[in-house]
């Protein structure tokens, strides 16, 4: 990834950002990567989208707002059907009535875009080509040796794989940055290789000077949501964020005393299949959080108090799962 040439910033007007607003819209593309994109701060970005379709009605527009933009857009020639949270499994064709994902590129290179697809569809497959995607878009290489680790070629039980590349960063790191809040709404394309990885905090500079520059709303939108809410954490869909005073232990555990709280559990909606016990889970720790006013996670369990009262106590997946934690680099 480069750096932002500042003096660049008004080469695009706010109606191009507008534009690329649109673009997102439209194509479900996140909003973040197509500016870090326009910007050159990334050369390319590519992402699986549903091919429903409100995304068919749509493409025209796609297309001639990324040619006024002077962007090059590739898609896949396959749908996919993604039937487990570890990612890829069934090819189908395009006419396939069942629905699916298509792999969408964008760049100002079109053989970029097209290299970007065509190395989307190869990590899906095998995720040892997780590297050379990671590589074409421009992620650090510190980040880059961790994504290898993640892949779990060894079999580590200790290593959570895809499942929870957030916990495995958390691991390797002594402090936690906002920038890089992963256990809230993530900034990065990618899981930095610590939540103190110098190289990905640049980015997200760069990208948070820029939406200053946009939408300075947007912007402190973001940064409220990197910097406030205590996460409680199992995995980048299941969090429930509480806002409050919170006191950390070591990272990943503490107590948070709470006065609102905001639910995203969302695997049941996320994943075709999931383990209804760990769902049950879940939504008696939702309710009973919703009821009290203070939580605390050690390194064996979940408490939850209510004026000074413990209401309940749940044990933890792990030593590690699931966290509380917020950033304590501000
Ligand atoms: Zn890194």
């Amino acid at each position: 990834m480069k750096k932002l040439k500042k003096s660049l910033l008004k080469k695009y007007n706010l109606s191009d950002l507008d534009k690329l607003g649109e673009l997102s819209r439209l194509s479900r593309l996140s909003v973040l990567e197509l500016i870090s994109v326009l910007y050159d701060i990334k050369a390319v970005q590519a992402d699986t989208v549903t091919l429903n379709k409100e995304l068919i009605q749509n493409l025209p527009t796609i297309k001639k707002l990324v040619k006024s933009l002077n962007l090059q857009i590739a898609q896949s020639k396959v749908k996919y059907i993604v039937n487990s949270p570890r990612g890829i499994f069934e090819e189908i064709p395009l006419k396939d009535p069942r629905e699916g994902k298509v792999i969408l590129s964008v760049s100002k290179s079109l053989p970029k875009a097209e290299m970007a697809v065509r190395y989307y569809h190869d990590k899906m497959l095998d995720s040892r080509y997780g590297r050379k995607f990671g590589k074409l878009m421009g992620y650090p290489d510190c980040c880059l040796d961790f994504g290898d680790y993640l892949n779990n070629n060894n079999k580590d039980p200790n290593n959570f794989g895809f499942k929870n590349p957030a916990i495995e960063s958390l691991k390797r790191s002594k402090h936690f940055a906002w920038q890089l809040n992963v256990f809230t709404w993530s900034c990065l394309p990618y899981f930095p290789c610590s939540l103190n990885c110098s190289k990905s905090i640049n980015f997200v500079n760069d990208l948070l000077t820029i939406i200053k520059y946009w939408r300075p709303e947007f912007a402190k939108e973001i940064i409220y949501y990197l910097k406030e809410p205590v996460s409680l954490y199992w995995s980048c869909v299941d969090r429930i964020f509480l806002f409050g005073n919170f006191k950390k232990y070591h990272l990943g555990t503490g107590e948070v005393k709470y006065s609102k709280v905001e639910v995203h559990l969302d695997s049941e909606t996320y994943y075709e299949a999931n383990d209804p016990k760990y769902i049950k889970m879940l939504h008696q720790i939702e309710s009973k959080i919703k009821q009290g006013d203070k939580l605390i996670v050690d390194d064996k369990k979940i408490q939850i108090f209510k004026d000074k009262n413990k209401i309940a106590e749940f044990p933890k997946i792990n030593q590690y799962i699931p966290v509380l934690i917020k950033p304590d680099k501000n």
